[in-house]
């Protein structure tokens, strides 16, 4: 398949308003890729050159691409940079210069996409030293044999800003109607995907075993895990009355996810985030760790990553930890503030899958399999009966510093990558006040007015995702919260992503001054979830007119971009809902005399 023929597919991708449309072109597009062109091609559709759990990143720096673009082009960088301050979009601006290029085409031959893709991969790896001029020099050979489109989006590709909002559950759907015509075969391929966290792969044992290939699909070491996430009840009550009476209870660590991958034998470990994001170099004593104080040939656990202090007691915020995240000091920072792994679940033990198993016969092997107090502890847990007790071992934590509970089904499996009421959290937030923090995803902004006109910045538009849909509905206009640095930074990032219509998985009414692609999540608090006419979040019809759910007062909290959650992990509508309905009961009560 030539790249020229893949750019016109992302053209028709960027240029439609309607989901179903999307996957239509993206079905179409993968029926004409041959077996070994599958993998690479969803990647890249992805905009990724691997699974984010290999590490590959693309990302290369604005003033390199420029740079780029100017040699492939025989215009100066200061004409470049003068371009792109205009479109704002340095793809657009290859593919205008490419149009009135000063300098003739290298070569007539045309691209193959997968020679487009290897080549690109070779770019992001070169490093050391020299690089810097190493990858200007390719780049500017691939955009000086390309059309002015294939421009456009190799430079996009380059940067890391494909900026088609392609969504994972998108895929999914286009390669289930690749193979029955169909999207319903979607949920199989999302099992398989669940397990294994790579679209590629899946991309490739569907056109190459069919079916039978998906519907086997093990769960395999050292590629990760989706992670089981849990409902909120914001009583102990309600949370003893969904787990049938009956529950264990687990202190909730305010860390950072972490799921561990062990093979003793090669004495390989690696470490994932929640985003399942390669870690494993930030936590050097964890590494250690995993190999000296488990039991075991091979083995996937999870746990919760925190600073804590031997000294206090004292657990230390999930900022503190974050810090770690840095890449550099990480060997003085694991000395200064030492980190402990609080391992609450096993999924995988000397080659057999542990996912079907109940959560009680799973935490009984991970209480054989770690049993020192070192590096890696066990979560700790009681097994309650009654509301009073949860209530207690509440109290408990939260005077120790921690967030609160999660409450665990005793015999639920692990449910790979869903929300699902076999885990419910209880925080200490929840006391008190109407609604937890929620997770937005940000779809357009607008530019400031007054005193902001400066950094024409003026305030976000976010949305929560629609799960049953695939789609991101609008729920409230942020205008507040922001520090000058803030509303810098966010002209800056956004300004990256911005596309000139409304994405085709974004539901709105109302229209921000520019739209960006669903790609980043903030942490928002407001007062309280009401309803309006304005938004579409969990729209529906009450005594004949249609409103969504809103927010009221919302501020943004935490300092800015979740870089730990993707679009598809924000706060999903069930959720809203749900909160609202909780909301109201506490509303109810509180009124009560
Ligand atoms: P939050 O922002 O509330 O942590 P989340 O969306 O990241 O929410 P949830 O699944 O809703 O994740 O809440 C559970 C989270 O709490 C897990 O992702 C994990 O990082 C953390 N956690 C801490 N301790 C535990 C525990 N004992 N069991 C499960 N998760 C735990």
């Amino acid at each position: 398949m030539l790249f020229e023929e893949v750019a016109k597919y992302y053209e028709k991708l960027e240029g439609i308003s309607s989901r179903l449309g999307m996957i239509d072109i993206l079905t179409e597009m993968f029926k004409k890729a041959k077996k070994e062109e599958m993998k690479p091609l969803i990647y890249m559709t992805q905009g990724m050159l691997a699974p984010p759990f290999e590490g590959i990143e693309i990302g290369i720096a604005e003033k390199l691409a420029e740079e780029s673009i100017a040699i492939a082009t025989g215009y100066s960088k200061e004409e470049v940079e003068k371009s792109f301050k205009k479109t704002g979009d340095l793809g657009v601006t290859a593919e205008q210069l490419m149009a009135q290029s000063k300098l003739k085409r290298m070569t007539k031959e045309k691209f193959e996409a997968r020679e487009v893709f290897e080549r690109m991969k070779k770019i992001a790896q070169t490093s050391g030293e020299g690089s810097k001029e190493a990858k200007i020099k390719e780049l500017a050979e691939l955009l000086a044999s390309s059309s002015p489109l294939e421009a456009r989006y190799i430079v996009r590709f380059a940067l890391g800003e494909l900026r088609l909002g392609v969504g994972d559950a998108t895929i999914l759907e286009a390669l289930s109607k690749v193979a029955t015509g169909e999207r319903s075969f979607k949920e199989k391929l999302e099992n398989a995907y669940n397990i294994c966290s790579d679209l590629g792969t899946i991309g490739e044992v569907l056109v190459e075993q069919g079916m039978k290939g998906i519907e086997n699909f093990k769960v395999s070491l050292f590629k990760p895990i989706r992670p089981a996430l849990a409902e909120r009840l914001p009583t102990a009550e309600e949370i003893l009355e969904r787990m049938g009476g009956k529950c264990a209870v687990e202190s909730k660590y305010d860390g950072l996810r972490a799921q561990v991958h062990v093979d003793k034998k090669s004495k390989r470990v690696e470490i994932f985030s929640r985003r399942l994001e390669r870690l494993t170099d930030m936590f050097p004593e964890i590494v250690k760790a995993a190999l000296d104080e488990t039991k075991g040939n091979s083995l996937i656990f999870e746990g919760e990553a925190i600073s804590y202090d031997e000294i206090t007691g004292q657990f230390r915020p999930f900022q503190e930890t974050i810090q770690r995240k840095r890449k550099h000091g990480v060997e003085e920072k694991s000395e200064e503030l030492p980190l402990h792994l609080f391992a609450f679940d096993l999924l995988y033990y000397n080659g057999e899958d542990y996912l079907d198993k109940p959560y009680e016969e799973r935490r009984k092997k991970l209480e054989e399999v770690i049993q020192g107090n070192g590096t890696i502890r066990l979560a700790d847990r009681i097994i309650a009966t009654t509301p009073q007790e949860i209530d207690r071992y509440f109290e408990d934590v939260v005077s120790n510093g921690l967030e609160g509970i999660v409450a665990k089904d005793l015999k639920a499996r692990y449910i790979a990558g869903a929300r699902k009421f076999s885990w419910i959290k209880m925080k200490r937030s929840y006391k008190g006040e109407l609604t937890d923090t929620v997770d937005l995803v940000i779809v357009g902004y607008y530019t400031g007015k007054g005193s902001r006109a400066e950094f024409g910045f003026g305030g976000l538009l976010a949305a929560v995702y629609n799960d049953k849909k695939d789609m991101f509905e609008t729920i409230t206009k942020i205008g507040t919260g922001f520090t000058e640095q803030m509303m810098q930074d966010f002209k800056k990032m956004l300004e990256k992503i911005k596309v000139e219509k409304k994405p085709a998985r974004v539901d709105a009414l109302i229209e921000p001054d520019f739209w960006v692609v669903p790609k980043y999540v903030i942490t928002v608090k407001a007062d309280e979830i009401t309803k309006s006419p304005m938004h579409t979040a969990g729209r529906h019809e009450e005594n004949g007119v249609e409103v969504g759910y809103a927010l009221r007062f919302p501020r943004i909290v935490g300092g800015g971009i979740r870089e730990d959650k993707s679009p598809e992990e924000a706060t999903t509508t069930k959720e809203i809902i749900e909160m609202f309905n909780q909301q109201r009961k506490t509303k109810l009560t509180d009124a009560a005399p």
